[in-house]
């Protein structure tokens, strides 16, 4: 059952395959009505989000922005939803950091070429377009180097966590960022919380990150199935999050993916959420009719 609202997406400037444009017209077409575009780390994408996103009368576009935060053993994906992205200091702070990833990609083409496995940084830059070199970029370039047969095979043998060409991030902790999404005016979601350690170790992040400033979580996420769902609803519930959802479209083929809106979030839950943002006078920063219902 498709909903009207989705705020998790990616396009071409981080590691979807769908410009911005595209992004917010297939969105269009399946239906959704308030869209968030959330690249990983930076918020380039946003002004042709909402060139395209004014094109269409009834459609909102959300500035948001996917941040990941290092916990203990992993990490954990934050949303920062209605943000000033234009805030000097806070892009000041995104230059920062994509600086520190350029640095570590070049470190994990390094170590490839030590493997025996070499890519050229050129090839490594063109897949990933006018966006922040990544990961999947580097495993792009394995593939057509004839390294591997495919992204999941780059990851698994090489580019994981425990892979040879890995090379640490800088650290930053779900504090860290959820304070800088705060200074911006942002609410702040935590995304796809099944993912990584599971559900037995969420309940003291939730405790954490509540305490932090969190206002909602990810229920309604890609093909999470009933009992998932149920059981995030029962602990957002707990821990006063609102149970939000998104796609996290990629257009990167993946069979888990679901297409923008194409996830069982209730309107009731985006109307709660366009409440709080409302609250704290975020929505002013959202652009079409959802900003000023
Ligand atoms: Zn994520
Ligand atoms: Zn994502």
């Amino acid at each position: 059952m498709p909903s009207p609202a989705d705020f998790h997406t990616h396009s071409t400037f981080s590691d979807g395959r769908l410009s911005p444009t595209q992004l917010v017209e297939l969105a269009y077409r399946n239906g959704v009505r308030i869209m968030a575009l959330t690249d990983h780390d930076i918020v380039d994408g946003l002004p042709e989000a909402f060139a395209a996103a004014a094109k269409h009368p009834d459609f909102s576009l959300v500035p948001g922005i996917e941040m990941s935060s290092d916990i203990k053993g992993g990490e954990i994906h934050i949303l920062g939803h209605f943000i000033d992205w234009e805030n000097p200091p806070f892009r000041e702070r995104l230059s920062r950091l994509q600086e520190s990833r350029l640095g570590r990609a070049r470190g994990m083409v390094n170590k490839l070429a030590q493997l025996g496995k070499p890519v050229t940084w050129e090839r490594v830059e063109s897949f990933a377009d006018e966006g922040s070199v990544g990961r999947p970029h580097i495993a792009q370039a394995m593939v057509e180097a004839g390294h591997v047969e495919n992204i999941t095979e780059a990851f698994d043998l090489y580019l994981s966590r425990t892979g040879p060409a890995y090379v640490e991030r800088d650290k930053l902790t779900p504090e860290d960022n959820i304070e800088m999404l705060l200074r911006v005016g942002g609410l702040v979601t935590l995304a796809h919380p099944a993912e990584g350690g599971g559900l037995e170790t969420l309940e003291p992040l939730l405790a954490r990150l509540a305490d932090a400033g969190l206002s909602a979580m990810e229920v309604y996420y890609q093909d999470y199935d009933a009992e998932t769902i149920s059981r995030l609803r029962e602990l957002a519930d707990r821990f006063g999050l609102i149970p939000l959802g998104g796609s996290d479209y990629h257009a990167l083929g993946n069979p888990r993916q679901r297409e923008p809106g194409m996830i069982p979030l209730p309107m009731e839950q985006v109307t709660r959420y366009l409440q709080l943002a409302r609250e704290r006078d975020a929505l002013k920063r959202a652009r079409g009719p959802a900003a000023v219902a």
